[in-house]
Formats: C-alpha cells, structure tokens, sequence
C-alpha cells in the first residue's frame, strides 16, 4: 500500500518535472530568438575612394564608425539588418587587407566590391553597370624567356595563376592560365532582380578584371578584352574576392564605367554616386533573401 504510493508519487513528480521544463522550453523560444537575430551576421559594402563608400554610408541608420590602419568601416543598419560599409583605399593591397581585418573582426555574410571602373567593351558607355560574373587578376603575368638585348613583348606575356598551387608558379605550365573568382548566384539574383531600378544606364553580366595599373593603351585594353573577355578594369575587385573565397564568404564585383578609353567615354566621377544608389537596392533586395 505505501509503495504503492509512493510509486504514484514518484510519477507524479516526474511529470510534473516534465512539464515545468516543457514551459520553460517553450518561454525561452523567442528570447533565443532575439538572441539570433542580435548576432545576424553583417552585409558588408566596399568602396576603394570617398566618393565610392560615404554616400552609402551616409543613407545607414545608426552609424557607428571604427578604424583599422586606414581602414574606415562604417557599422550600421539598412531596414534593421547589420550592414557595414568599408572604405578600403584603392588598390589591390589596401583592399585585399581591408577584406581580411573585416572578415576577421565582423564575420560578415557576404562581400560586395564595387565602385568605378574603366570599359574595355566597346558596347559599355559611361553610367553603364557591370556585375561580375567573373572577376580576375589582370596584373598576375609571366614574361616571356628573353635573354639581354632581345626586349620586352607584353603582347606575349601568359597569365599566371598564383592560386594553381603551392608551389613555383614560375616553373608550373598549369598555373598558366587566368584565375577567375565566380560571383556569388545569390548574390547575382538579387541584383538581376532589381535591375530596373537603375535608369542612367543599362546593367550588364560581365567580368572584371583588377590591376595595380591603369590602362591608356586601347591595343592593350583590347588583348585583354580578348583574352581573358574583360568588359571593365579596376584596381580591387579581383584582390576582394581572393581573399572572400579564401574564407569563403559569397562575393561580388559591382562595377560601374567612369570612363571607357575604348570608345571615347570621358570620365565622370558622379558615376561612383550613381552605383551606390544601385548596390544600395541590390542590398535591400538581398536583405530580404538572407531574413526567409
Ligand atoms: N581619376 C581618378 C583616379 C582614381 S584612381 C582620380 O584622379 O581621382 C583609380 C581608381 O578608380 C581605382 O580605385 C580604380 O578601381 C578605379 N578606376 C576607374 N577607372 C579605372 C581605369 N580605367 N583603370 C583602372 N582603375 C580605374
């Protein structure tokens, strides 16, 4: 009769035990929730010049700015989502530095480089919009073997790919080839998707080539347009995007055409305002991927 009893107690104790821990796992669900939502992992939006970041940074809501070097990161909020915009300074170093402190220290979901470029498709005008599909190294070359006197022939200069391997690029014949970085198709469908939004100019698919260089030379512009099909250069995206796939985080090039040495078109800096109005939708628009 007493253990009876004491059985029935027993029970009823675990399932009431049950049942607290239940309700409580029930009530902590939205706290975890907001917990989540604290730690959404930021956009982050590169811009090489100050006429290439500061617009959009200034259409952030609660802006808080942080240094590195001279790295500016501006940290701040587009419809409640973390966005971060980084002001890089040009050129491949400045910004292959810039991508790595920011993945380091912000751990962002994905990378957009953008800002201004040059055409080396004759079909682009000034205002016009490349996506890049691809982007490459366009400075990542080997000479040809040429003893003293015999000169010097950029015509036949290979591209070198120094992601081929570890080892001797200089001595390996499968690192003669381009590197290509894919854009990110997520990435790619929001900013299809928004594509009508942009109306100065039309927006294209295209690959981008980067170099510390900037090419005047059109029978230069053309070899590359012809051997690695470049439709814009400039001086980052190709830098950002090694290092985003060397940590593997979803990456694209957002270039618009300031001038195109190939058919005349004369530079314009207020296409660098231009484009961040583009990114700025194109990042509003992949918001809304990222929260489903
Ligand atoms: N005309 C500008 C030059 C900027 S330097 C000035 O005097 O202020 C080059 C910057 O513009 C880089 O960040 C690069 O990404 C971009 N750029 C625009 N057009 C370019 C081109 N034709 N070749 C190389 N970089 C170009």
């Amino acid at each position: 009769m007493k253990n009876n009893l004491l059985k029935k107690y027993t029970i009823v104790g675990i399932l009431t035990l049950l049942l607290v821990s239940m309700m409580a796992a029930c009530s902590s669900a939205p706290k975890k929730e907001t917990a989540e939502k604290k730690a959404q992992r930021p956009i982050m939006v590169q811009g090489p010049m100050p006429i290439e970041a500061e617009h959009f940074a200034e259409r952030l809501k609660n802006v808080k700015e942080e240094k590195s070097g001279d790295f500016v990161f501006y940290i701040g909020t587009l419809d409640d989502y973390p966005v971060i915009i980084a002001k890089t300074g040009k050129g491949m170093e400045n910004t292959a530095a810039a991508t790595a402190i920011a993945i380091e220290k912000y751990n962002p979901i994905a990378i957009i480089n953008q800002g201004t470029s040059g055409g080396h498709d004759p079909d682009l005008n000034v205002f016009d919009i490349v996506l890049g599909k691809r982007t490459t190294n366009l400075g990542s070359l080997k000479t040809a073997d040429k003893a003293e006197n015999e000169g010097i022939d950029p015509t036949i200069w290979k591209p070198m790919d120094l992601m081929a391997s570890e080892g001797s690029a200089g001595e390996d014949p499968n690192a003669e080839k381009p590197r290509f970085y894919e854009g990110d198709k997520e990435l790619l469908a929001a900013a299809h998707a928004v594509k009508d939004t942009y109306t100065k100019g039309k927006v294209v698919d295209g690959t981008i080539g980067s170099a510390d260089v900037w090419n005047n030379e059109v029978d230069r512009i053309k070899w590359f347009h012809k051997k690695y099909d470049t439709s814009v250069e400039e001086m980052e995206g190709a830098a950002a995007a090694q290092i985003a796939k060397a940590y593997d985080v979803p990456f694209l090039g957002i270039r618009v055409l300031s001038n195109n040495k190939v058919n005349g078109g004369k530079y314009n800096p207020n296409t660098a305002t231009a484009n961040q109005g583009y990114v700025y939708e194109v990042v509003k628009q992949y918001i809304t991927t990222v929260n489903k």
